[in-house]
């Protein structure tokens, strides 16, 4: 089958081949499904090492191959545990003979320097929890985070005192900084999820559901917190990170952050 509509019958969720395994960057799947939507070509698979655009880190990219074809990825979303890798067919348009047929076994690879970008930018977006916590600042409970390379944040309730923003700034900084050069190891893994909230300092976020087993991701003797981005291997790997901005406004504390090239 080359591309056709909406596939006849509903497909099964996707394996995350990151939730397991954050650093792979290969991984080989069977094509369950193509088909057309709004003009682009939607490749569903019973797995895939893709990650899907959410948890405020970008999607991936890059290239999925099968024996007669090879479809270049360039958007990838999740909507209710199925995965749908959007793009097109390397030479389409050319003529017919490119596209999966369905149950073709293919091979996916992620750019590797996109998703290098994204993790660190996800893991400073984390290590800022930690610097938050480690400067005194502990009574700012985090929220929104948004890991994209124009213009990262880490969101908390709760406010810094407009006299202490600039020092806050510098301290969080300094902090970094420090933890970086230091290094730690990046744990990502599920857990019951009792075990869980004693990885993440005694509790997790009301919005998680008791009966889950929450997948965390802990920095060496930190505590964890509850994500399903994908990370760096060790927080040294972040290289540099800079507080750009703290801004509180409304009950909330915005810190902008940037992070070397
Ligand atoms: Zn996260």
């Amino acid at each position: 089958m080359a591309t056709e509509a909406a596939p006849a019958r509903p497909v099964g969720p996707t394996r995350l081949v990151y939730f397991d395994d954050m650093w792979a960057l290969r991984s080989a799947a069977t094509v369950l499904a193509v088909h057309q939507e709004g003009g682009r070509v939607v490749v569903v698979l019973d797995a895939t090492v893709f990650y899907p655009q959410g948890g405020g880190q970008p999607a991936d990219t890059g290239a999925i191959s099968g024996a007669g074809a090879k479809f270049l990825v360039e958007d990838v979303r999740a909507k209710d545990g199925v995965v749908f890798h959007y793009g097109r067919f390397e030479g389409a348009g050319e003529g017919c003979g490119h596209g999966f047929k369905e149950g073709e076994s293919v091979s996916l690879e992620v750019d590797a320097e996109r998703r290098s970008l994204n993790s660190r930018l996800h893991s400073a977006g984390h290590l800022l929890d930690i610097c938050v916590s480690n400067v005194g600042l502990s009574y700012l409970e985090p929220g929104k985070g948004y890991h994209f390379p124009d213009g990262p944040f880490v969101e908390y309730k709760g406010v810094i005192p407009p006299d202490q923003i600039q020092d806050k700034q510098n301290e969080l900084e300094r902090e970094a900084k420090r933890l970086i050069s230091e290094g730690a190891k990046v744990l990502a893994s599920v857990f019951p999820y009792e075990e869980a909230a004693k990885l993440c300092g005694g509790s997790l976020p009301s919005y998680i559901s008791k009966d889950s087993t929450p997948r965390i991701v802990k920095f060496g003797e930190y505590p964890g917190g509850a994500c399903g981005g994908t990370h760096v291997v060790d927080i040294s790997i972040i290289n540099s990170l800079k507080v750009t901005n703290i801004r509180v406004k409304k009950g909330l504390t915005k810190v902008s952050y940037s992070i070397s090239p």
